[in-house]
């Protein structure tokens, strides 16, 4: 009996060092939301790495599907915005403290907009993505860099356009607004789901035929519909946003891909109308 107890300890122990070898140097990483998988991706490898929030859903009222718990309780370490701005996982960052949770507010720094759209600045997510590389015992340094270089760029893009204004379509954006000092005048909606009220809608109407602003940014989730409205007749810049970035390729360069193409969709939007004023109108 003591021999059985004994080779049964002895294989425990076994087993118990095996599962020891398999993980720590490389966990699974779960990030709540795809732009935060675009930072964990800069050192967290593709098959290592699942997001929460499925494509076509936003985290403003998203809930947790039963096959969702089996992807937290397979993850090691959760990259997320915290219970204020992703209630849906309270519970479980309760219930599994032994799981690493990384939450991007505790980045936040005294000053900055309540935006909880936390990804999008470029700051604090240099300083959540060092703490994940400590984790993993990897450099930080390179994806740093590379956000740098993207602000590099998107100011370059955006140079002389900084003071245009424009209208976005939801509250998502006031962090990379303020990282590149661009004018934004007005949203929609604060949160997605919810339509704009008419008084809203009449003031922003009132704005863009005044022509303060000369570009307006939908989503791919919404119908431009409202937008088309509230432009129609109206000589207007147009161009998308996407919160999620949900076309951007989960690839080391994720996070600076998706920044500079958001200066490049910006460029293109509110130069739209100079290029139209720039040429005489007289040869029609
Ligand atoms: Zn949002």
């Amino acid at each position: 009996m003591i021999n059985y107890l004994l080779s049964l300890g002895l294989l425990l122990v076994g087993l118990t060092s095996l599962n020891a070898q398999a993980r720590p140097d490389q966990p699974v990483v779960l990030a709540s939301v795809h732009p935060l998988a675009l930072v964990a991706a800069s050192i967290v490898p593709n098959e290592r790495l699942k997001v929460l929030v499925p494509p076509g859903m936003t985290p403003h009222d998203f809930s947790l599907r039963p096959s969702d718990i089996d992807l937290i309780q397979s993850a090691d370490i959760i990259v997320w915005s915290g219970v204020d701005n992703e209630p849906y996982l309270r519970g479980f960052a309760k219930r599994w403290p032994e799981k690493i949770w990384l939450n991007a507010a505790d980045f936040r720094t005294p000053g900055m907009t309540s935006d909880p759209h936390l990804w999008f600045a470029p700051e604090l997510v240099k300083q959540l993505q060092a703490r994940l590389a400590g984790y993993l015992k990897q450099d930080a340094a390179p994806f740093a860099r590379s956000v740098d270089e993207a602000l590099k760029k998107s100011d370059e893009q955006l140079s002389g356009l900084q003071s245009r204004g424009f209208f976005v379509f939801h509250r998502a954006y006031d962090h990379w607004v303020n990282a590149l000092q661009l004018n934004q005048l007005g949203a929609f909606t604060l949160s997605p789901e919810h339509r704009p009220g008419l008084r809203t809608l009449r003031q922003m109407r009132k704005q863009l035929e005044r022509g303060d602003v000369v570009c307006v940014f939908s989503e791919p989730e919404f119908s431009p519909a409202l937008v088309n409205r509230l432009t129609d007749g109206l000589d207007i810049g147009r161009g998308e946003l996407d919160p999620l970035a949900m076309h951007i390729a989960l690839d080391q360069d994720g996070y600076a891909n998706m920044l500079v193409d958001m200066a490049k969709q910006a460029k293109q939007c509110l130069s739209a109308t100079l290029s139209v004023e720039s040429e005489p109108k007289v040869a029609e």
